[in-house]
């Protein structure tokens, strides 16, 4: 009787071990389904902060009592009106955040707009001019890069590249051999201050100071003159109303390029 009693009684305590067990493992299943789901949720966190948005430097060219070359129409109200159209397109798109130089019609030094961008630690930078030309018959687009020497100049080089592809779709003439120039000032004897231009297959380094707005600058510079304002077909085409929208599609689609992203069906 007390062997059966002995053998039930460790039959008993078997039943209790094993239930124990299956306890232990349940609450360690458990704690590591809490611990996966922490990590999963830690990792989607630390991702979703990783794909801050781009920060895009955009200087609409002149400004105030700055009106830039005057033709058809004023210099200034172009590189307005475009800043404006390629801002809110950017916007729009999700993936930039807008640094502007100034505001319209607010009348800055470029060293002051400059320092304002700067300051936002750019991806890129896109200053917005004008064209003039005394004859009124030069038409078409160019676009400066910060020129070969300087430590941005591959870059700034690739995105002058992506805004010519993009102008010429959209049937801005380029002008040179590509739509791609670089400018230098340079002093003649006399203290005369003057623009050289240099092709794009000109890649030797010269001293001489660019633009302001493509010089001593971390990240991709482009300074584009859109067209010219004292040429009546080109401000139909890539001044008016329509032209800065058409222009700044282009911009927009040039600076997804550049930045390897689709650009949104509703922009372009
Ligand atoms: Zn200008």
């Amino acid at each position: 009787m007390e062997q059966i009693e002995s053998r039930a009684e460790i039959r008993r305590k078997r039943r209790i071990k094993r239930r124990r067990r299956r306890k232990i493992i349940k609450t360690i299943l458990l704690l590591f389904f809490i611990i996966l789901i922490i990590i999963i949720i830690c990792f989607l966190f630390y991702r979703k902060k990783e794909q801050k948005p781009y920060t895009i430097g955009l200087d609409a060219g002149h400004g105030g009592t700055d009106v830039g070359a005057i033709g058809y129409i004023e210099e200034v109200e172009l590189t307005e009106k475009t800043a404006d159209l390629l801002e809110e397109l950017l916007k729009k798109d999700g993936h930039f955040e807008v640094v502007r130089s100034r505001k319209n019609g607010e009348d800055m030094s470029i060293t002051k707009r400059k320092e304002i961008l700067l300051k936002q630690k750019p991806d890129l930078i896109l200053s917005i001019h004008g064209n003039s030309d005394p004859t009124a018959t030069a038409r078409g687009f160019e676009c400066y890069p910060s020129p070969p020497g300087r430590d941005n100049y591959d870059i700034s080089y690739y995105f002058a590249m992506c805004i010519a592809e993009q102008m010429a779709e959209v049937g801005n003439r380029l002008r040179g051999e590509n739509g791609v120039r670089y400018a230098y000032y340079v002093t003649d004897q006399n203290g005369n201050t003057q623009k050289a231009i240099k092709e794009v297959s000109d890649t030797m380094v010269y001293a001489q100071q660019s633009f302001g707005m493509v010089e001593n600058i971390n990240c991709a510079a482009v300074l584009a003159e859109q067209c010219f304002v004292t040429n009546q077909e080109d401000v139909e085409a890539f001044g008016s109303e329509k032209g800065c929208e058409i222009s700044a599609k282009a911009y927009y689609k040039a600076i997804c390029k550049y930045l390897n992203i689709e650009p949104i069906s509703d922009n372009i």
